[in-house]
């Protein structure tokens, strides 16, 4: 097999959609140079494995094939989407212990073979999810990213893009907080060219509608159940999503992502795992970036800090 790129080997734990879908999107970059797919339904992951792979002609090579947990050992990267989703009808608490149990076993398959790669975790509840990995390993803390609200944040942008008229890429704003409903939006610092939403809307004879934002940011929070209504699972968005995190691994770009990383006294918000911008590059997170937030957003982030709390509680860790 020819080698190519950085020669960088990522492994992907669960091949189902989501991490297929990333799969996908990551053969299509050309970030790395080798894509493991491990699944406990090893048929699953080597009908993915032979899907992906016959489109290589197409494309600059990378060797994408099925494996197992001892793939881990040489791995850069380690991404985890084993798991359920939340069924209709199934409360968060409900959904965080039947992931909790299997998150006991892929991590500690996973530590067997390498705790000093980048740990990507993806499976929901995320952030309760990202606090178990970091818990139930030695990894650092600093290598334990979870993809948060990267996706969150990207729907926020996109909606004010369409909204504002102006490409989505040069909005800037962030959802910070739990990968869920208690989700925050930091709109005191929401802008585009530099220039904030407040002052942005009248130069461009629109009136600051803090009624359409608000509606904005309740399609952004609800657009997963709204997604998985329509067509049972989101993948594409989360797919892209982690493959903008790896590309800030694997390029070192020190890109400012809102992952949920382990928080240690963040506004007043200590020993949980939630998503604040931050710097990630080959290390993992590089610094948590401190904003500075409004009252309102301060008491909304602490409220989300305790809604997850609450779960990890629950869950003994
Ligand atoms: P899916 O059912 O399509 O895939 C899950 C896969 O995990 C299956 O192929 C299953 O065989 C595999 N699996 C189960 N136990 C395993 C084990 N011990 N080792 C290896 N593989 C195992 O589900 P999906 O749609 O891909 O979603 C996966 C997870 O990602 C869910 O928890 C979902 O909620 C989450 N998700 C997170 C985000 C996010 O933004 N963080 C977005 C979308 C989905």
């Amino acid at each position: 097999m020819i080698k190519k790129n950085s020669g960088t080997k990522v492994a992907i734990i669960g091949a189902g959609f989501v991490g297929t879908t990333f799969a996908y999107s990551l053969l299509i970059r050309s970030l790395v140079s080798e894509i493991v797919l491990v699944d406990s339904d090893k048929d699953r992951a080597e009908g993915e494995a032979m899907d992906l792979s016959y489109g290589l002609p197409f494309l600059e090579p990378v060797d994408v094939r099925a494996g197992d947990y001892s793939d881990c050992e040489d791995s850069d990267i380690v991404v985890v989407t084993a798991g359920s989703a939340r069924k209709s009808g199934q409360s968060r608490l409900e959904l965080a212990k039947e992931n909790f149990t299997l998150m006991r076993e892929v991590i500690s398959k996973i530590t067997e073979y390498n705790e000093k790669c980048i740990l990507l975790m993806v499976t929901n509840p995320l952030d309760v999810m990202t606090y178990t990995a970091l818990k139930l390993s030695d990894f650092s803390k600093t290598k334990v990213i979870g993809s948060g609200t990267v996706l969150d944040t990207a729907r926020l942008r996109f909606l004010l893009g369409e909204y504002l008229q102006v490409d989505s890429r040069n909005v800037h704003s962030y959802i910070i907080g739990e990968h869920g409903d208690s989700e925050v939006p930091v709109w005191s610092l929401a802008n585009v060219a530099g220039i904030r939403l407040k002052e942005y809307c009248p130069l461009c004879s629109m009136p600051y509608d803090k009624g359409a934002f608000d509606d904005i940011f309740v399609k952004v929070r609800d657009a997963g159940k709204e997604i998985i209504r329509r067509k049972g699972r989101t993948n594409y968005s989360i797919g892209l999503s982690l493959t903008k995190i790896v590309e800030s691994i694997v390029r070192n770009e020190n890109s400012i992502l809102t992952v949920s990383c382990y928080l240690e006294n963040y506004h007043g918000v200590d020993d949980v795992c939630l998503s604040v911008p931050a710097i990630v590059n080959r290390d993992g997170i590089k610094k948590i970036i401190d904003l500075p937030l409004d009252e309102k957003e301060e008491e909304a982030f602490r409220k989300s800090a305790d809604a997850v709390k609450e779960i990890n509680k629950s869950l003994g860790i």
